[in-house]
């Protein structure tokens, strides 16, 4: 088998055995792959300070002859996001990223437009702050990059824009639109939305990447969309979204935090 060389992403690292360990990566051409990085845990100069989650890396990897666990053979740094780690906030927000990358790819699915999106976002969350529009902007781009995009212009049945009506309602079943009037005679669970919030969304959906952290979102507009794209997320996926538990004591900022991963420091401390 050849040797394969792409940028990727670490989405994941578990210990494995005395020595090794398993890393997932999102790879820009391979997509997301499981690999094996034999030593790694006594690597003094191949792996050191490279095989930890969010980094940014250049490696080369052996395809698997059966199954699907690939080979690491190097890893060349590319950027270590060395502020997240000393960052709450935005530590827990890139693992609600993560996790999301990881439930919604599938392995070895190619996609540059996920690496991207996934790149800009771990960049932009290295400004204090950036946390809850970066996580809702990443996960509203990362439905649409995966198929899924709500349709958020207006209501599916009348028809009548967001700028008409005060407040709709998302049906997880289809990701459409019903506003307040004709959502009385629809059945089924609905997510509330208001009209801001949706103006919010729409824009996001059609801004470029570079632009999206100058949109200015209240934290309850934040929180509403985080809440609904999550609800949605969940019925796509038929899964939990762990990490959704950690992030959202951040996003509405009502609630204590209860957990809180390794950090040497923690500068978003209210
Ligand atoms: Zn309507």
């Amino acid at each position: 088998m050849t040797n394969r060389q792409s940028p990727a992403i670490v989405l994941q690292v578990t210990a494995h055995a005395e020595a090794d360990k398993i890393v997932t990566l999102f790879c820009r051409d391979i997509g997301k792959i499981t690999t094996i990085a034999k030593g790694a845990k006594r690597s003094k100069k191949r792996f050191v300070n490279k095989l930890e989650p969010f980094t940014s890396l250049v490696i080369t990897c052996r395809p698997p002859k059966k199954g699907s666990l690939f080979f690491l053979n190097e890893a060349e740094l590319v950027n270590a996001h060395l502020f997240l780690r000393s960052h709450y906030a935005g530590y827990v927000t890139a693992a609600f990223i993560s996790e999301l990358v990881r439930r919604f790819s599938g392995e070895q699915d190619g996609d540059p437009t996920v690496f991207t999106l996934l790149s800009w976002a771990l960049k932009a969350l290295e400004q204090p702050k950036n946390h809850a529009v970066v996580a809702v902007f990443f996960l509203l781009r990362l439905l649409d990059a995966c198929g899924y995009q709500p349709r958020l212009t207006g209501c599916s049945l009348c028809g009548c824009s967001i700028d008409q009506e005060p407040d709709f309602s998302l049906y997880p079943g289809n990701g459409t639109l019903l506003c307040h009037r004709c959502r009385r005679h629809s059945r089924g669970s609905s997510l509330h939305l208001t009209r801001q919030t949706l103006k919010f969304l729409s824009s996001g959906q059609r801004m470029h990447l570079s632009r999206l952290t100058s949109l200015h979102m209240s934290s309850n507009n934040a929180y509403q969309a985080l809440r609904v794209l999550c609800s949605y997320s969940r019925h796509i996926l038929q899964q939990d979204i762990h990490s959704w538990k950690q992030l959202e004591p951040l996003i509405n900022g009502k609630q204590k935090r209860s957990v809180r991963p390794n950090c040497s420091r923690d500068l978003s401390r209210r």
